[in-house]
């Protein structure tokens, strides 16, 4: 890449080219051993991933920024690019360089661009979590405005699963956050749509657009029929319109990723809107199903309540937290499952250690159809099925349940000539990469056995032939030494060369090769001839095991059916016995789910709060019962709970704690209770704490305000509905009055059933309106001054909040809680109104002179210290409870 500055160098112009292909992506362009990046690629890789910018050759006069990565390594540095949401071209040679120079002059090898890595379409282990799906998913509207209708499509290409799923307006943003894609694509025109503007706006970069003929409807249903090779997609169920034009937009964009591969996907499964519980983002983020609100999953209910043993297991146990299920008798199927197992603990055990270490059969099977997969693929296959037909045959023998049935059923499904052939054809512990040989086994074919017994015995005979020379020559240094360059030579010691090539006798036997700093090296006709038998026979070895490979491969693919399906029946067994380990190990127990509208918990827990409890041996989780069962016999709503109580009582976590219990119910797990009845929920709503969504502008209470109209728009008599604290980002009167009527719109509107926690005791009066309202409120004790938090729920009120106790506990230095009880006995007997205006206005400031003798007696500096200031600053008529909580937690940071 020499270049003065006039035109660009061949290999220069073929980069620019590839690259004008490709200006969305970072292009990774083969040279040897390495990937290089050059211009504004090098400098954004450099910075990414901490490598060196260098340069090489000219371009118009300027250097060429460079950055490299060797091939070797190129996942772990993909991982991180991919994960900073940068696209990745991978451009390799795709021809032999003996080609090029066969074109001579100034022929640079043909490269190409082989695959685009987005972060949805990734299959490499190190790319992935085993735990969680890989989503790619394509968004599709058909229709103009007022008739218009979604549909989404999403694939796991490192597992080939595919579904479709129709969608609606008002739901799209829920359906897409229950799936948590990695990668969405658009049609650019609805991408650029005003209407969809804040939909992909709160998308951010996890959305794409792409030409709208990916996503053309008219055409869907014939490319379909294209890529499974089928005449009739009648056979894969009724599609609408937006469904096929969602997926046929999948696949298309599958196609311009992957180029030439064609990626093992399952057939679309369509996913039944109605048949899940509808759950929003903002309640899916609160309560912390999948993820915790820090974004990982340590702290998450899933991670809390995870047993699974393979990472298909905990793939389907997410996907069950994240939809649970609507129909009882759908539930009730998994629920047998888990119930045979807890049943039977013994078999509990054992399939689980059968499964420990299953290989993930179905990332396996994608690599290989991708041409991605090495001989730890096949091996991984081959010991999937030994495995599966093991576990098949020590469930089957316990006649279990239906869903266990199946799942036997499709274990024994598997092709078991397939197994012996994988068995008997791979090597013990087979390297990673198919490159070098070595991982078909000894006597699986005799051609190979031959052609390696000859590189074998012709290396013996090399070995043996160091001694030979050693003795003829009389240097008893002589070694014979191998490298890529020269391949087999004879070694000696500058000194000693002179016995190689004294005489002209020694000089006919031995010819010089090359000579270094301080020895010389030397070949004889028969090393070369027993060299050149080793390459054949090394290059005979290869192409056969190369073959092998590629006929085991293709088997392996051909039978991805039986395989996939005998994978998800293991992901179904780990689950089962996954979640009734749970319920033996935690005492959980099964919830009898049905059509009513009951919602009876006897003695609930939080199982993630009392896994902390336990975990840093802390005082045991105090269980609490609930009850939103219809208060009278055939009515047709369910009951309130307004829960009071002072901060830290463990408000919050009872009203989460009953969420998660209806989700776990409803996923089919047992639950965290010693009872539970529940009639489905069929929407999730929970608006507890605060979820700040600044960066979109919107304070804290407007965020709040924007949930609690969700709620209220849109719950019915089947939901489920959780609300904490709402109203106490205003003033006080603001927001008792805004959670007083929501309470009453729940009531008498909604008519759902809700747990509505409060700090206003005012509100506990609507119990004597409201005929399914009662009051609950959180136990606590107090004792010389200090509140003790006894975390127990009990019909009634609070009599009071407790503010300055817990204000205490937290530490606010003494004379300020001192001062704090005054001030409050004294707004206590001034009463409502002006007068308590009045009585702050004459409120002499607190203890200033305390504070000058302080200031004087540590010789600090005259100004009045920062926390007088800001306390000067408060207005508490403004302030709720918590707004005072907060403030006292800034005063003593000021201290
Ligand atoms: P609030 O919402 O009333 O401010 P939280 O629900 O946040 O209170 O609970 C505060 C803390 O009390 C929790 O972090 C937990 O450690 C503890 N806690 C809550 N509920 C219980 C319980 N049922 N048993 C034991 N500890 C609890």
């Amino acid at each position: 890449m020499e270049d003065g500055g006039g035109a660009p160098t061949p290999m220069m112009a073929q980069y620019i080219e590839i690259k004008a292909a490709n200006p969305d992506c970072l292009l990774f362009y083969r040279m040897g051993d390495f990937y290089e990046l050059f211009f504004d690629d090098a400098a954004v890789a450099a910075k990414a991933l901490g490598i060196a910018l260098t340069r090489r050759g000219k371009h118009q006069g300027a250097d060429i920024p460079m950055a490299g990565v060797p091939v070797v390594s190129a996942d772990d540095y993909l991982a991180k690019l991919i994960a900073l949401g940068h696209r990745v071209a991978v451009c390799e040679q795709v021809e032999d360089p003996a080609e090029a120079r066969k074109r001579g002059g100034k022929s640079v090898v043909r490269r190409d661009v082989v695959r685009l890595v987005t972060p949805g379409t990734i299959t490499e282990e190190a790319l992935l979590e085993p735990g969680r799906p890989n989503h790619l998913m394509a968004l599709a509207r058909v229709g103009g405005a007022g008739t218009a209708s979604f549909a989404l499509a999403y694939a796991d290409l490192s597992t080939g699963a595919f579904f479709v799923q129709d969608s609606a307006p008002e739901r799209l943003l829920a359906d897409i956050r229950a799936v948590e894609p990695a990668e969405i694509v658009v049609a650019d025109t609805l991408f650029h749509d005003e209407a969809m503007r804040p939909l992909f706006a709160g998308l951010g970069r996890l959305a794409r657009p792409e030409p709208a003929a990916l996503f053309d409807s008219a055409t869907a249903e014939a490319r379909l029929c294209r890529f499974y090779e089928v005449s009739t997609l009648a056979g894969f169920g009724a599609f609408g319109r937006a469904e096929l034009a969602a997926a046929a937009g999948l696949l298309a964009y599958l196609t311009r990723t992957q180029f030439a591969a064609r990626p093992a996907l399952a057939r679309p499964a369509r996913v039944e809107a109605g048949g899940a519980m509808l759950i929003d983002p903002a309640t899916r983020a609160s309560l912390e199903l999948t993820r915790s609100v820090a974004g990982r999953r340590e702290g998450s209910l899933l991670g809390a309540i995870d047993r699974s043993v393979t990472g298909p297991g905990s793939r389907l146990l997410a996907a069950r937290l994240a939809r649970p299920l609507t129909d009882p008798r759908a539930i009730g199927l998994r629920q047998d499952s888990v119930g045979f197992l807890v049943g039977d603990p013994g078999l509990c055990r054992s399939l689980r250690a059968l499964l420990k270490g299953l290989p993930d059969a179905e990332r396996s099977l994608s690599r290989l159809a991708l041409g991605r997969g090495g001989p730890r693929d096949l091996s991984a296959v081959g010991s999937f099925l030994g495995r599966a037909r093991e576990a098949a045959a020590v469930l089957g023998e316990a006649a279990p349940p239906a869903e266990l049935g199946a799942a036997v059923a499709a274990m024994r499904a598997l092709p078991e000539a397939l197994e012996a052939e994988l068995a008997t054809m791979l090597a013990d512990n087979p390297p990673l990469l198919k490159r070098d040989g070595g991982f078909v086994a000894p006597g699986a074919i005799a051609a190979l056995d031959e052609a390696r017994g000859l590189r074998d015995e012709s290396r013996r005979v090399i070995a043996g032939l160091q001694g030979a020379y050693a003795e003829e020559t009389g240097v008893r240094s002589l070694k014979i030494k191998h490298n890529n360059v020269l391949g087999y030579f004879i070694e000696v010691g500058e000194a000693q060369a002179g016995a190689l090539m004294g005489t002209e006798e020694a000089k006919r036997r031995f010819f010089h090769r090359q000579t270094m700093a301080n020895c010389m090296r030397f070949s004889t006709d028969e090393l070369a001839g027993l060299e050149g038998r080793i390459a054949e026979a090394a290059g005979e070895a290869l192409r056969l095991e190369l073959a092998a490979f590629d006929r085991l491969a293709a088997a392996v693919v051909a039978a991805q059916e039986p395989i996939r399906a005998a994978a998800e029946a293991a992901a179904v067994i780990d689950v089962s016995a996954a979640l009734a380990d749970l319920a033996l190990a935690e005492d959980w127990t099964r919830p009898d789910v049905d059509d009513g509208l009951a919602f009876r918990i006897v003695a609930g827990r939080h199982p993630v709060v009392e896994a902390a409890l336990k975990a840093g041996a802390q005082a045991s989780f105090v269980a609490n019962d609930c009850d939103l069962s219809p208060p009278t016999r055939g009515a047709k709503a369910g009951a309130i709970w307004l829960v009071t109580g002072p901060n830290m009582g463990g408000k919050s976590t009872f009203l989460r704690q009953n969420a998660i219990i209806a989700v776990l119910a409803q996923a089919g797990a047992f639950v965290p209770a010693a009872e539970a009845r529940i009639g489905v929920v069929d929407r999730l709503f929970s608006r507890v704490g605060a979820s700040d969504d600044l960066a979109e502008g919107r304070s804290t209470f407007m965020v709040e305000m924007v949930e609690t109209a969700a709620i209220l728009n849109q719950a019915g008599p089947r939901s489920l509905v959780i609300l904490d604290e709402i109203g106490r980002g205003t003033s006080t009167y603001d927001g008792l009055s805004i959670a007083f009527a929501s309470v009453e719109h729940l009531h008498e509107v909604n008519r759902c059933r809700a747990l509505f926690a409060t700090h206003f005791h005012e509100m506990t009066a609507l119990s004597a309106r409201l005929s399914r309202l009662s009051n609950a409120t959180m136990r606590v004790k107090e004792w010389e001054g200090d509140v003790v938090f006894l975390h127990e729920v009990r019909a009634g009120t609070a009599d009071r909040s407790y503010g300055i106790q817990v204000a205490k506990l937290a530490g606010l230095p003494a004379r300020v809680v001192e001062r704090a009880r005054h001030v409050l006995r004294e707004l206590e007997r001034a009463g409502e109104g002006s007068r308590r205006t009045a009585f702050i206005d004459d409120l002499p400031l607190f203890s200033a002179a305390a504070v000058r003798q302080e200031t004087a007696a540590a010789k600090a500096p005259t100004a009045p210290p920062p926390a007088l200031e800001a306390l000067k600053a408060l207005d508490p008529d403004q302030m709720s409870p918590r707004d005072a909580l907060e403030a006292l937690y800034r005063l003593k940071g000021l201290l």
